[in-house]
């Protein structure tokens, strides 16, 4: 039932000291990328000083910005002749963060995955169908090679195409899938479509559903439609992607694999770490990472740390499921969207006027975005078709840049609320 027993179920003691090792070798190889090299410095920080993981602290914190100032390769702790694979966040044609991998973290990372999958009671008989985006994207290749290294037949099936992934789930008898959950509750719409029933004509059994927050009731809905088991799996590109943390068999929380990762919790504000089982942001420490260490990274996800032992024997720790995010940033259909990002590009388009606010719905399982939008007077009374024009116009720029296509309504100017001190621009009306 453990894929690698002994580390799984190490005894925290030795975890630390295993921890603190590889501590140590991150911060020496850390220090020769130009970001940490140049704040060591500026801190003075002495990294022989940093001894256990309660040192932590008193490295620097590092955040998305910071990567987006040193791209493209200003977190490098190796020559680019080591790389082998770069990655990056979902969802922008802009400058996403991007993350390199030596030969060994790819292995590692492939390490991780399979050993998620296997908690999960993932085996070499199973026919596991990736339902994720191939590419940039981690959920694709990252899976894929873990559930590879398992023996697992995979299917690399990639994102949409509904009944063609209903036809392969027949055809060769899947058991085993990962699949965003808003996509796989769309999903048992095209099932009823196309007349077939998942719980009686499959052969579905195990799902991981990942990439974007859900709630227990979601899961438990999927579950349902479906017959299978559904296993939470969480992770961020920056730290790998998935494999970070994964549910066991008892479906309470997910370990963090902390024998990869130092994990804190901290306070979004004074940004000190949270008394114990407290909610907080997760704040994360690569520990295996050769091309591209990151330490104490502001993950802006929110969630606490469940006190106490998991019966299944794992000492790593469990984190609760993703409560929500410090930050503004939206997940569609497991793609990340930042509001600036939208702003940004309509006020490049002219005839847009100075307000828009970003409405998320979900209907019959389909998570949709509209995103209204004020346009300059001269276009209201005119030529319809001009305003049609523009309208079409705000779609295409807007989905090449998100790649999401939103619905875009046209409004009057002054016709949107106007909120006092920070404009808020998002509506979620998303509910289970
Ligand atoms: P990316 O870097 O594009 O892989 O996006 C990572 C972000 O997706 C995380 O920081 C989370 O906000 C979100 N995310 C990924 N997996 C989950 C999950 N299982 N539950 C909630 N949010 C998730
Ligand atoms: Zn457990």
């Amino acid at each position: 039932m453990y894929w690698e027993k002994e580390i799984e179920t190490m005894d925290r003691e030795q975890l630390e000291r295993l921890q603190a090792v590889r501590l140590r070798e991150t911060l020496e190889r850390a220090k020769k990328s130009v970001h940490y090299g140049k704040r060591f410095a500026e801190m003075g920080l002495d990294i022989g000083g940093i001894r256990t993981d309660a040192d932590v602290e008193k490295l620097p914190l590092t955040t998305k910005d910071d990567l987006r100032e040193n791209w493209p390769y200003g977190f490098l702790a190796c020559s680019r002749d080591e790389l082998i694979r770069m990655h990056s966040s979902s969802g922008t044609t802009g400058r996403a963060t991007v993350i390199f991998h030596t030969t060994r973290d790819i292995g590692a990372w492939t390490n991780l995955l399979a050993r998620c999958m296997y908690m999960a009671g993932m085996r070499r008989s199973d026919v596991f169908q990736n339902m994720m985006t191939y590419g940039l994207f981690t959920g694709g290749l990252g899976f894929h090679y873990g559930a590879e290294k398992i023996g697992a037949l995979v299917i690399p099936a990639g994102a949409g195409n509904s009944k063609r992934q209903i036809q392969l789930m027949r055809d060769f008898e899947t058991t085993a899938i990962h699949i965003i959950p808003s996509y796989a509750l769309h999903l048992s719409t095209v099932f009823t479509e196309v007349g077939v029933d998942p719980r009686r004509d499959t052969k579905l059994r195990l799902a991981f559903l990942g990439a974007e927050p859900h709630s227990e009731k979601m899961r438990r809905k999927i579950e349902d439609l479906y017959g299978f088991r559904a296993f939470n799996s969480y992770g961020l590109s920056e730290m790998n992607g998935p494999g970070m943390a994964f549910e066991c068999p008892e479906q309470d929380g997910m370990h963090i694999w902390e024998d990869n990762y130092i994990v804190e919790i901290i306070d979004p504000m004074t940004l000190k770490p949270v008394p114990d089982g407290e909610e907080g942001e997760l704040v994360t420490t690569t520990l295996l990472r050769e091309g591209m260490p990151i330490l104490r990274y502001r993950t802006m996800d929110l969630t606490r740390i469940i006190p106490g032992p998991c019966p299944c024997g794992r000492t790593h720790r469990r984190i609760e499921r993703i409560k929500g995010r410090t930050d503004d940033m939206m997940i569609l259909k497991g793609v990340n969207i930042f509001p600036i990002q939208i702003e940004k590009k309509l006020m490049e388009i002219p005839g847009v006027g100075t307000n828009f606010v970003i409405i998320l719905d979900r209907a019959d399982y389909n998570d949709s975005m509209t995103v209204k939008v004020e346009v300059q007077k001269e276009f209201f009374g005119g030529d319809l078709r001009q305003l049609e024009a523009l309208r079409r116009r705000i779609v295409e720029e807007l989905k090449s840049d998100i790649l999401i296509t939103p619905r875009v309504d046209l409004v009057e100017p002054d016709s949107l609320p106007q909120s006092e001190g920070k404009a808020k621009r998002v509506i979620d009306n998303r509910k289970d």
